[in-house]
Protein backbone atom coordinates (compact mmCIF):
# COMPACT_ATOMS: atom_id res chain seq x y z
CA UNK A 1 0.00 0.00 0.00
CA UNK A 2 1.09 3.70 -0.57
CA UNK A 3 2.93 4.93 2.49
CA UNK A 4 2.94 8.56 1.16
CA UNK A 5 0.60 11.22 3.11
CA UNK A 6 -2.56 11.87 1.44
CA UNK A 7 -2.65 15.47 0.33
CA UNK A 8 -4.71 17.98 2.50
CA UNK A 9 -7.10 19.82 0.66
CA UNK A 10 -8.51 16.94 -1.93
CA UNK A 11 -11.95 15.27 -2.09
CA UNK A 12 -12.42 11.18 -3.18
CA UNK A 13 -15.64 9.73 -4.65
CA UNK A 14 -15.37 6.64 -3.11
CA UNK A 15 -17.29 3.36 -3.93
CA UNK A 16 -18.02 1.47 -0.84
CA UNK A 17 -19.21 -1.74 -2.93
CA UNK A 18 -22.79 -3.59 -2.65
CA UNK A 19 -22.19 -4.32 1.37
CA UNK A 20 -19.19 -6.88 2.60
CA UNK A 21 -16.88 -4.96 3.48
CA UNK A 22 -14.04 -7.72 2.23
CA UNK A 23 -15.58 -6.32 -1.74
CA UNK A 24 -13.90 -2.89 -0.88
CA UNK A 25 -10.99 -1.60 -3.00
CA UNK A 26 -7.30 -1.65 -1.25
CA UNK A 27 -7.83 2.09 -2.32
CA UNK A 28 -11.41 2.91 -0.76
CA UNK A 29 -9.96 0.77 2.33
CA UNK A 30 -6.61 3.11 2.68
CA UNK A 31 -8.95 6.44 2.34
CA UNK A 32 -11.31 5.76 5.03
CA UNK A 33 -8.30 5.42 7.62
CA UNK A 34 -6.64 8.21 6.44
CA UNK A 35 -9.20 11.16 5.94
CA UNK A 36 -10.38 13.93 8.12
CA UNK A 37 -14.06 13.82 7.11
CA UNK A 38 -16.37 11.05 5.43
CA UNK A 39 -20.07 12.25 3.87
CA UNK A 40 -21.71 9.05 4.04
CA UNK A 41 -25.06 7.85 2.60
CA UNK A 42 -27.26 5.08 3.80
CA UNK A 43 -26.48 2.25 1.03
CA UNK A 44 -23.27 1.91 2.94
CA UNK A 45 -22.74 -1.26 4.55
CA UNK A 46 -22.41 -1.31 8.46
CA UNK A 47 -19.50 -3.20 8.14
CA UNK A 48 -17.59 -0.72 5.70
CA UNK A 49 -18.32 1.98 8.53
CA UNK A 50 -17.25 0.58 10.83
CA UNK A 51 -13.75 0.08 9.23
CA UNK A 52 -13.40 3.72 9.48
CA UNK A 53 -11.24 4.89 12.51
CA UNK A 54 -12.61 6.37 15.85
CA UNK A 55 -10.48 9.44 15.71
CA UNK A 56 -12.49 10.04 11.76
CA UNK A 57 -15.47 12.47 11.72
CA UNK A 58 -18.56 10.94 10.22
CA UNK A 59 -21.26 13.09 8.38
CA UNK A 60 -23.94 10.89 7.49
CA UNK A 61 -26.41 12.13 4.66
CA UNK A 62 -28.92 9.26 4.61
CA UNK A 63 -32.15 8.87 3.58
CA UNK A 64 -34.21 9.26 7.35
CA UNK A 65 -38.09 9.15 8.40
CA UNK A 66 -37.48 11.71 10.48
CA UNK A 67 -36.28 14.16 8.58
CA UNK A 68 -35.66 15.40 5.04
CA UNK A 69 -32.71 13.80 2.81
CA UNK A 70 -30.06 16.03 2.46
CA UNK A 71 -30.56 18.04 -0.54
CA UNK A 72 -27.58 17.16 -3.09
CA UNK A 73 -26.87 20.98 -3.36
CA UNK A 74 -26.26 20.79 0.37
CA UNK A 75 -24.22 18.04 0.12
CA UNK A 76 -22.15 19.52 -2.63
CA UNK A 77 -22.01 22.54 -0.56
CA UNK A 78 -20.44 20.47 2.60
CA UNK A 79 -17.97 18.66 0.42
CA UNK A 80 -16.80 21.68 -1.06
CA UNK A 81 -16.37 23.76 2.32
CA UNK A 82 -14.81 21.03 3.91
CA UNK A 83 -12.29 20.40 1.09
CA UNK A 84 -11.80 24.23 0.69
CA UNK A 85 -10.78 24.06 4.58
CA UNK A 86 -7.93 21.89 4.03
CA UNK A 87 -8.99 18.47 4.86
CA UNK A 88 -9.33 15.67 3.00
CA UNK A 89 -12.80 14.47 2.73
CA UNK A 90 -14.14 11.22 1.54
CA UNK A 91 -17.84 10.92 0.06
CA UNK A 92 -18.40 7.54 0.54
CA UNK A 93 -21.12 5.58 -1.40
CA UNK A 94 -22.86 2.22 -1.52
CA UNK A 95 -21.56 0.41 -5.04
CA UNK A 96 -19.86 2.57 -7.25
CA UNK A 97 -20.12 6.52 -7.52
CA UNK A 98 -20.75 6.35 -11.24
CA UNK A 99 -23.53 3.71 -11.28
CA UNK A 100 -26.96 5.57 -10.29
CA UNK A 101 -25.09 7.04 -7.43
CA UNK A 102 -25.11 11.02 -8.47
CA UNK A 103 -21.42 10.64 -8.50
CA UNK A 104 -21.29 12.58 -11.71
CA UNK A 105 -23.06 15.73 -9.83
CA UNK A 106 -20.61 15.88 -7.05
CA UNK A 107 -17.46 15.39 -9.59
CA UNK A 108 -19.11 18.61 -11.54
CA UNK A 109 -19.60 20.43 -8.67
CA UNK A 110 -16.03 19.61 -7.52
CA UNK A 111 -14.59 20.49 -10.97
CA UNK A 112 -17.04 23.84 -11.09
CA UNK A 113 -15.56 24.75 -7.58
CA UNK A 114 -12.03 23.94 -9.01
CA UNK A 115 -11.01 21.81 -5.98
CA UNK A 116 -9.31 18.50 -6.86
CA UNK A 117 -11.41 14.98 -6.59
CA UNK A 118 -10.44 11.80 -7.41
CA UNK A 119 -12.90 8.83 -8.41
CA UNK A 120 -12.31 5.75 -7.08
CA UNK A 121 -14.56 2.81 -8.50
CA UNK A 122 -16.28 0.58 -6.17
CA UNK A 123 -18.57 -3.07 -7.06
CA UNK A 124 -21.68 -2.15 -8.06
CA UNK A 125 -24.45 -3.84 -6.79
CA UNK A 126 -24.89 -5.90 -9.86
CA UNK A 127 -21.89 -6.75 -9.83
CA UNK A 128 -21.51 -7.91 -6.51
CA UNK A 129 -24.88 -9.46 -6.12
CA UNK A 130 -24.86 -11.29 -9.22
CA UNK A 131 -21.45 -12.96 -8.14
CA UNK A 132 -23.15 -13.54 -4.88
CA UNK A 133 -25.85 -15.70 -6.23
CA UNK A 134 -23.61 -17.70 -8.74
CA UNK A 135 -25.47 -15.73 -11.68
CA UNK A 136 -23.42 -14.68 -14.58
CA UNK A 137 -24.94 -11.90 -16.16
CA UNK A 138 -23.13 -12.60 -19.14
CA UNK A 139 -23.12 -16.05 -20.19
CA UNK A 140 -21.71 -17.76 -23.88
CA UNK A 141 -25.15 -19.44 -24.49
CA UNK A 142 -27.73 -17.09 -23.26
CA UNK A 143 -26.57 -13.51 -22.72
CA UNK A 144 -23.80 -11.53 -24.52
CA UNK A 145 -25.49 -7.77 -23.58
CA UNK A 146 -26.45 -6.96 -20.24
CA UNK A 147 -27.83 -3.41 -19.62
CA UNK A 148 -28.55 -1.25 -16.16
CA UNK A 149 -31.74 0.52 -15.36
CA UNK A 150 -33.79 2.77 -12.70
CA UNK A 151 -36.72 1.55 -11.99
CA UNK A 152 -37.00 4.25 -10.10
CA UNK A 153 -37.41 7.58 -12.07
CA UNK A 154 -40.01 10.33 -12.72
CA UNK A 155 -42.04 8.67 -15.78
CA UNK A 156 -41.40 4.70 -15.92
CA UNK A 157 -43.76 4.51 -18.66
CA UNK A 158 -41.88 6.90 -20.64
CA UNK A 159 -38.66 5.17 -20.34
CA UNK A 160 -37.76 3.64 -23.58
CA UNK A 161 -36.29 0.09 -22.54
CA UNK A 162 -37.53 -1.90 -25.49
CA UNK A 163 -34.66 -4.39 -26.74
CA UNK A 164 -33.12 -4.24 -23.22
CA UNK A 165 -34.55 -7.80 -22.43
CA UNK A 166 -35.40 -10.80 -24.52
CA UNK A 167 -33.56 -13.29 -25.81
CA UNK A 168 -29.64 -13.04 -25.51
CA UNK A 169 -29.95 -9.79 -22.79
CA UNK A 170 -29.79 -9.30 -19.57
CA UNK A 171 -31.76 -6.54 -17.79
CA UNK A 172 -30.34 -5.22 -14.46
CA UNK A 173 -33.03 -2.75 -12.26
CA UNK A 174 -31.80 -0.90 -9.59
CA UNK A 175 -34.15 0.93 -7.45
CA UNK A 176 -36.81 -1.61 -8.79
CA UNK A 177 -38.93 -2.61 -5.74
CA UNK A 178 -41.64 -0.04 -5.84
CA UNK A 179 -42.18 -0.25 -9.27
CA UNK A 180 -41.89 -4.00 -9.76
CA UNK A 181 -45.19 -4.63 -10.99
CA UNK A 182 -45.34 -1.75 -13.15
CA UNK A 183 -41.79 -2.92 -14.52
CA UNK A 184 -43.41 -6.13 -15.31
CA UNK A 185 -46.34 -4.90 -17.33
CA UNK A 186 -44.16 -2.32 -19.23
CA UNK A 187 -41.65 -5.32 -20.33
CA UNK A 188 -44.34 -7.90 -21.20
CA UNK A 189 -46.01 -4.81 -23.15
CA UNK A 190 -42.56 -4.64 -25.08
CA UNK A 191 -42.81 -7.88 -26.47
CA UNK A 192 -40.80 -9.67 -23.23
CA UNK A 193 -41.62 -13.36 -22.77
CA UNK A 194 -43.92 -13.38 -19.55
CA UNK A 195 -42.55 -16.76 -18.74
CA UNK A 196 -38.66 -15.07 -19.11
CA UNK A 197 -37.15 -16.13 -15.19
CA UNK A 198 -36.34 -13.38 -12.79
CA UNK A 199 -34.19 -13.02 -9.91
CA UNK A 200 -34.81 -10.55 -7.14
CA UNK A 201 -31.56 -10.37 -4.86
CA UNK A 202 -32.04 -8.72 -1.57
CA UNK A 203 -29.01 -7.23 0.51
CA UNK A 204 -26.78 -8.87 -2.00
CA UNK A 205 -23.68 -9.40 -0.65
CA UNK A 206 -24.26 -9.12 3.20
CA UNK A 207 -24.94 -12.33 5.57
CA UNK A 208 -28.60 -11.80 5.52
CA UNK A 209 -29.23 -12.06 1.59
CA UNK A 210 -31.73 -13.31 -0.07
CA UNK A 211 -31.90 -14.71 -3.80
CA UNK A 212 -35.21 -15.28 -5.00
CA UNK A 213 -36.84 -16.61 -7.93
CA UNK A 214 -39.57 -16.63 -10.69
CA UNK A 215 -41.10 -16.04 -13.72
CA UNK A 216 -41.33 -12.23 -15.14
CA UNK A 217 -45.29 -12.37 -15.16
CA UNK A 218 -45.04 -13.22 -11.30
CA UNK A 219 -42.69 -10.03 -10.30
CA UNK A 220 -44.70 -7.91 -8.88
CA UNK A 221 -46.37 -10.71 -6.76
CA UNK A 222 -43.36 -11.92 -5.66
CA UNK A 223 -42.16 -9.17 -4.15
CA UNK A 224 -45.73 -8.35 -2.25
CA UNK A 225 -45.35 -11.65 -0.84
CA UNK A 226 -42.63 -12.29 0.52
CA UNK A 227 -42.11 -8.43 1.18
CA UNK A 228 -39.19 -8.18 0.04
CA UNK A 229 -37.26 -5.18 1.08
CA UNK A 230 -34.65 -2.68 0.32
CA UNK A 231 -31.88 -2.76 -1.25
CA UNK A 232 -32.86 -4.99 -3.74
CA UNK A 233 -31.95 -5.83 -7.43
CA UNK A 234 -33.99 -7.15 -10.07
CA UNK A 235 -32.43 -9.19 -12.75
CA UNK A 236 -34.18 -10.15 -15.77
CA UNK A 237 -33.07 -12.93 -18.69
CA UNK A 238 -32.36 -16.63 -18.89
CA UNK A 239 -29.41 -16.19 -17.21
CA UNK A 240 -31.23 -15.96 -14.09
CA UNK A 241 -32.25 -19.28 -14.14
CA UNK A 242 -28.25 -20.08 -13.58
CA UNK A 243 -28.48 -18.81 -9.68
CA UNK A 244 -28.34 -20.25 -6.58
CA UNK A 245 -31.65 -19.14 -5.76
CA UNK A 246 -35.00 -19.91 -4.15
CA UNK A 247 -37.84 -20.76 -6.55
CA UNK A 248 -40.92 -19.37 -5.56
CA UNK A 249 -43.19 -18.47 -8.20
CA UNK A 250 -46.59 -18.39 -6.96
CA UNK A 251 -49.37 -19.40 -8.68
CA UNK A 252 -50.07 -23.09 -9.05
CA UNK A 253 -50.37 -24.08 -12.72
CA UNK A 254 -48.15 -20.86 -13.78
CA UNK A 255 -46.11 -22.42 -15.29
CA UNK A 256 -47.92 -25.21 -16.71
CA UNK A 257 -49.69 -21.80 -18.36
CA UNK A 258 -46.52 -20.93 -19.71
CA UNK A 259 -45.30 -24.42 -20.97
CA UNK A 260 -46.66 -23.68 -24.22
CA UNK A 261 -45.51 -20.22 -24.43
CA UNK A 262 -42.07 -19.61 -26.08
CA UNK A 263 -39.06 -18.57 -23.66
CA UNK A 264 -37.08 -16.85 -26.60
CA UNK A 265 -38.53 -13.08 -27.10
N1 LIG B 1 -24.25 3.23 -6.67
C1 LIG B 1 -24.93 2.02 -6.28
C2 LIG B 1 -26.40 2.03 -6.65
C3 LIG B 1 -27.21 3.13 -5.99
S1 LIG B 1 -28.91 3.02 -6.38
C4 LIG B 1 -24.22 0.83 -6.94
O1 LIG B 1 -23.36 1.02 -7.81
O2 LIG B 1 -24.54 -0.31 -6.57
C5 LIG B 1 -29.53 2.04 -5.04
C6 LIG B 1 -29.99 0.69 -5.53
O3 LIG B 1 -28.90 -0.18 -5.72
C7 LIG B 1 -30.91 -0.03 -4.58
O4 LIG B 1 -32.23 0.44 -4.65
C8 LIG B 1 -30.78 -1.45 -5.08
O5 LIG B 1 -31.54 -1.63 -6.25
C9 LIG B 1 -29.31 -1.52 -5.48
N2 LIG B 1 -28.47 -2.10 -4.41
C10 LIG B 1 -27.46 -1.50 -3.79
N3 LIG B 1 -26.90 -2.34 -2.89
C11 LIG B 1 -27.58 -3.49 -2.97
C12 LIG B 1 -27.49 -4.76 -2.31
N4 LIG B 1 -26.57 -4.99 -1.37
N5 LIG B 1 -28.37 -5.72 -2.65
C13 LIG B 1 -29.30 -5.50 -3.59
N6 LIG B 1 -29.44 -4.35 -4.25
C14 LIG B 1 -28.59 -3.35 -3.95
Amino acid sequence: MDKHPLPQGKLWLVGGGPGDPDLLTLRAARLLESADLIVHDGLVGAGVLALIPPHVERISVAKQRSRHTMKQEAINALLIRETRAGRRVVRLKGGDPFIFGRGGEELDAARDAGIACEVVPGITAAAGCAAQAGLPLTHREDASAVSFVAGQCKNLTDQDWSGLAGHGRTLVIYMGLATASAIADKLIADGVSPGLPVAVIERGTTADARVLRTLLTDLGDLVAREQVASPALIIVGKVAARADALDCLGAPGLIASLKDMACDS
